[in-house]
């Protein structure tokens, strides 16, 4: 088989994950043809950006100061995870000449005094730059022949949009496929920096954060690869949040269109795009876990086998919801359109929308954090015109059952419906798109944990697999 391996930040967090990162890949590929794409190791990014707060505040000291605790965090694992003499000297010698290189850039950008897109992205793709090092460096130590390759390097071409760019995925096919069939043929297992790549006119580009996941899912479309497999530290998509309800179960398998639902609400957080690059080819992806690889994960596949009517029941707490009421809504093009363009305007992302047929009011959920800027721009520059009242509400949770088995299957609203009402949990929002994929209502937080329980107990999801 040829594979696609991703790791995650934590699963190369330390000396010995590192080192046991290396074994697994080492025994995998006597069998198949590995490529691996690396994160940052965890906290990189992060200590990234925080240089570029410290930049934009004119603290240059504190700008250095974190670039002396990336260097020596990943000096210091370097020594600990390479036992070979010659690879650890080799690896020292290629990370600080990386070091050297990101303080000239840091010192580049402090005497601008300024961080534009363009030197951002050219910052934070530093963390992938070094972990590949230290992943490539252990598996050389391993005694396996591998390079390190940035996303540039490997010829990830991508649009200019920095901080948010797409690859432009023809060129990058054909660069792509070149470098890694070269590298393959002389058995040589790539260790690729996800999270960038790098416009046509060679400026590095980042894909958003968590990216990595899309890195893994646009190389493996390019190589066509047999399956992709994204390793964190979780064992993979759940029937719900472990911590709400003791016997939820790991899903075996699941459908793309059901896992991109699911991406956004579980403890696995999955690139938005990241399926993009899947859906033509139909690769199979398997959501594992580095530190229990003797567990499949879960598979998602273009279609899942399984005929369960819901796969899960997800929640996202600390919502807010507006109520927006206004007799001169009803019958007028372009109310929603107003509403939308204002929130949009400020930036602000609306995660649940509906609207009753008489048109009197449209009832939106926003994140609790964006809630007070929702509610003031609405009130700035509608209020008294189109609208003429805005209830909110805050503290509100979302519960949504995932399933494509739900499209078609009478009776799926009222069992959700009774169960919560055997509860005594009052439900203040409900939507359903035509996909019937997806049923979301909104309750109290404070009812969460109950409704997620009921829903759990009536679909017996503990019995899925
Ligand atoms: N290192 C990047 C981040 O922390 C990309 C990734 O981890 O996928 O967002
Ligand atoms: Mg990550």
């Amino acid at each position: 088989m040829r594979l696609v391996i991703k790791y995650g930040g934590t699963s190369i967090s330390n000396a010995k994950d590192i080192q046991s990162v290396a074994k697994y890949i080492n025994l995998q590929s006597n069998k198949h043809q590995i490529l691996v794409v690396c994160s940052a190791i965890s906290g990189t990014t992060d200590d990234l950006i925080e240089i570029s707060e410290s930049i934009k505040k004119e603290n240059k000291s504190k700008a250095e100061q974190l670039v002396s605790t990336i260097t020596n965090r990943h000096k210091q694992l370097a020594k600990q995870t390479i036992k070979k003499p010659d690879v650890r000297k080799k690896l020292l010698t290629k990370l600080d000449s990386d070091f050297v290189e990101l303080l000239a850039l840091i010192d580049g950008m402090v005497l601008l005094g300024e961080v534009t897109p363009r030197s951002m992205d050219y910052l934070i793709s530093f963390g992938e730059r070094l972990s590949i090092q230290l992943v490539s460096s252990a598996l050389n130590d391993s005694g396996k022949k591998s390079i390190p390759l940035t996303g540039k390097e490997i010829g990830i071409v991508t649009d200019s949009n920095f901080g948010e760019s797409k690859p432009l995925m023809d060129t990058t096919r054909l660069r792509v496929s070149k470098t890694v069939e070269t590298l393959f043929s002389k058995k040589t297992i790539p260790v690729v920096g996800g999270f960038a790549g790098a416009d046509q006119y060679g400026h590095v580009t980042t894909f958003g954060r968590g990216g990595s996941d899309y890195s893994a899912t646009t190389i493996g479309s390019c190589i066509k690869a047999n399956e992709i497999w994204l390793m964190s530290d979780v064992d993979g998509l759940m029937t719900a949040d472990p911590k709400i309800v003791k016997n939820a179960k790991l899903l075996k398998e699941v459908s793309y269109i059901e896992a991109i639902e699911m991406a956004q609400f579980g403890a696995k957080q999955i690139h938005p795009r990241t399926f993009e690059p899947l859906l033509m080819k139909k690769i199979p992806m398997k959501i594992r876990n580095s530190f229990n690889v003797k567990n499949e994960g879960t598979l998602i596949t273009a279609s899942s086998s399984a005929k369960n009517t819901v796969k899960c029941v997800s929640n996202i707490q600390n919502n807010g919801l507006i109520d927006i009421q206004g007799g001169s809504m009803v019958g007028t093009p372009g109310t929603a359109a107003k509403i939308f363009a204002t929130l949009a305007k400020t930036g602000i992302n609306v995660m649940m929308i509906s609207q009753n047929p008489s048109e009197s009011s449209i009832t939106i959920v926003v994140k609790n954090t964006d809630l007070d800027r929702a509610v003031s721009i609405l009130e700035m520059e509608l209020l008294g015109k189109i609208i003429k009242k805005l209830d909110v509400t805050t503290g509100v949770a979302i519960i949504a059952l995932i399933g494509s088995g739900m499209r078609g299957t009478i009776g799926v609203a009222s069992k959700v419906f009774g169960a919560i009402e055997k509860n005594k949990v009052n439900v203040s929002m409900i939507t359903q798109g035509s996909s019937e994929l997806n049923l979301a209502f909104v309750v109290k937080n404070s009812d969460t944990n109950v409704a997620v329980r009921a829903l759990h107990n009536a679909f017996e999801l503990d019995k899925i697999n």
